[in-house]
């Protein structure tokens, strides 16, 4: 089985140790990551540094081409690298799985390379001339999730590279060798040193904590959970570094009475399920009018009935098992305590090994665990209303604001209905639809800052304004 290395200064450095990384289907080991040490963290950050100064000088043309012949490379190795991803993720190749995420990191990684920041000219005229320049802020550690590791990898290294920054990458423990190999692919194209992966199982180091408070690194990106993005933001205050924080989700959708049904029942649920709902913006939390409550979910039920289940390497699944034993047993949780509160639809008890059977539930109270939490996992809480500003009150009564959703045949009335909801997106009639032009990111507790767009771009710059 094959033990991959960290790459670090533009070749593979093999580590001192090792942890096995498991198919989530099968429980059977895909390879060995790097186990890396805070010695070897030092030495991934000083390549990183050392080619800083060089990549930052180069031609703004230059890196674009740069970008642009790293998404040629995604493109070129995207089978290979969904079939990675399945191995380790669980997600099936077909449908909305490995090969729809090698499709949407190749858009992002080519978008991304087109973008610029071009000197603005804030002032010219007798008195003066003000121009603001964007500047790169040196090494820029990225730490990402399991749900979407590739993709996800590539919104944090493509605008950090195409601005002129270095990386260091550490991937999850639980999907580190899509992005291992990722990064890999991606030094063909780029002068060595200015991508370097590190990969570590935080149960023995926790290299991210390292990198939060690492006094060469001068940005996190972080895709992850609440919880750890609190940690970094606290161990990032000692060294001022920029941050960009994606974090957690408990979206709400809202469907108004005059919905179809049938008509929207296949976009609930793939707004839901994406992924086994292992999505942070996907929907979380259905509110649903009173009128079409009953209607609505026999509609979802009949949907769901129909969507199979397997390991992802079975042609035929578009679902595949949940990612990992934590992820498992929380949503395990939360189901059953809903089950006592509640009326299971469809699903609501484990399958074998890690797979979870899509799960609806109806009558909760909102203060049910399933409501209030994000379960990150194939269970979807259907809460019914009669009074639209109830619900709307109901779906801003998170701690969370990271996506939302109105669903209506009228646009008009559901943009009002968005225009009031607390959420850095908000879909109309669609949930979870991110594209790369479209500036994303959380409110309140679902995060700090956005990706995507030049808005996403300029976060992996200082402003220095000139004044003459
Ligand atoms: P997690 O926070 O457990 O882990 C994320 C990464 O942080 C991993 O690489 C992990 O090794 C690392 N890490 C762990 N402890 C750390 C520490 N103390 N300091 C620095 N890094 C540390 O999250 P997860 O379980 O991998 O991902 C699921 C969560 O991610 C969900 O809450 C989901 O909503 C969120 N998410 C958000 C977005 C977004 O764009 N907002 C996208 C995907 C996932």
């Amino acid at each position: 089985m094959q033990e991959y290395g960290m790459i670090i200064g533009g070749r593979s450095v093999a580590a001192s140790e090792h942890f096995a990384v498991t198919n989530p289907s099968t429980g059977t080991v895909v390879g060995y990551a790097p186990n890396a040490s805070e010695a070897d963290l030092d030495a991934t950050v000083k390549a990183a540094g050392g080619a800083f100064p060089a990549w930052a000088a180069t031609d703004d043309a230059e890196r674009q081409a740069a970008c642009e012949a790293v998404t040629a490379k995604l493109a070129d190795h995207a089978e290979e690298l969904a079939q990675l991803l399945t191995a380790e993720q669980g997600k099936p190749l077909n449908g909305l799985g490995s090969r729809f995420e090698m499709g949407g990191a190749q858009a992002w990684a080519g978008h991304t390379a087109g973008l610029s920041l071009p000197v603005k000219v804030l002032q010219d005229n007798e008195e003066g001339r003000v121009e603001l320049h964007r500047k790169p802020l040196g090494v820029v550690g990225s730490i990402t999730p399991w749900n979407w590791p590739v993709m996800i990898a590539i919104w944090h290294i493509v605008p950090a590279l195409r601005t002129g920054n270095t990386v260091v990458i550490k991937p999850s423990p639980y999907t580190p060798l899509s992005t291992l190999r990722a990064v890999e692919v991606m030094n063909e194209a780029l002068p060595a040193g200015v991508l370097n992966a590190v990969a570590s199982d935080d149960r023995l180091a926790n290299i991210g904590a390292a990198m939060a408070a690492h006094p060469d690194i001068r940005k996190i990106v972080f895709t992850g959970s609440c919880a750890t993005g609190e940690k970094i933001m606290a161990s990032a205050a000692a060294t001022m570094k920029r941050l960009t924080l994606e974090m957690g989700g408990n979206d709400a959708a809202i469907v108004l009475p005059d919905c179809d049904p049938q008509a929207i029942a296949e976009g609930l649920f793939w707004g839901a399920f994406i992924n086994n709902g292992q999505t942070c913006a996907s929907m979380k939390r259905l509110y649903v009018h009173d009128d079409i409550h009953d209607a609505v979910c026999e509609a979802l039920v009949e949907f769901a009935k129909d969507v199979p289940m397997g390991d992802g390497f079975d042609d035929d699944a578009a679902l595949g098992p949940v990612n990992n034993q934590a992820q498992f047993d929380k949503v395990s949780r939360l189901v059953a305590d809903a089950a006592t509160r509640g009326r299971v639809l469809v699903g609501g008890a484990p399958g074998e090994g890690l797979f979870y059977p899509v799960t609806i539930v109806a009558d909760l109270p909102a203060d049910a665990p399933l409501v209030v939490e994000e379960q990150f996992g194939p269970a979807l809480p259907v809460l019914r209303y009669s009074d639209l500003n109830e619900a709307i009150d109901a779906a801003n009564a998170s701690e969370n604001g990271l996506g939302g959703s109105v669903w209506s045949n009228d646009v008009a009335k559901a943009r009002a209905v968005a225009a009031r909801m607390e959420c850095g997106s908000v879909w109309i009639n669609k949930h979870g639809a991110i594209q790369p032009n479209a500036p994303f990111g959380g409110v309140k507790r679902s995060g700090l800052g956005v990706e995507f767009g030049e808005e996403g771009l300029a976060e992996y710059t200082d402003i220095q304004t000139v004044l003459s």
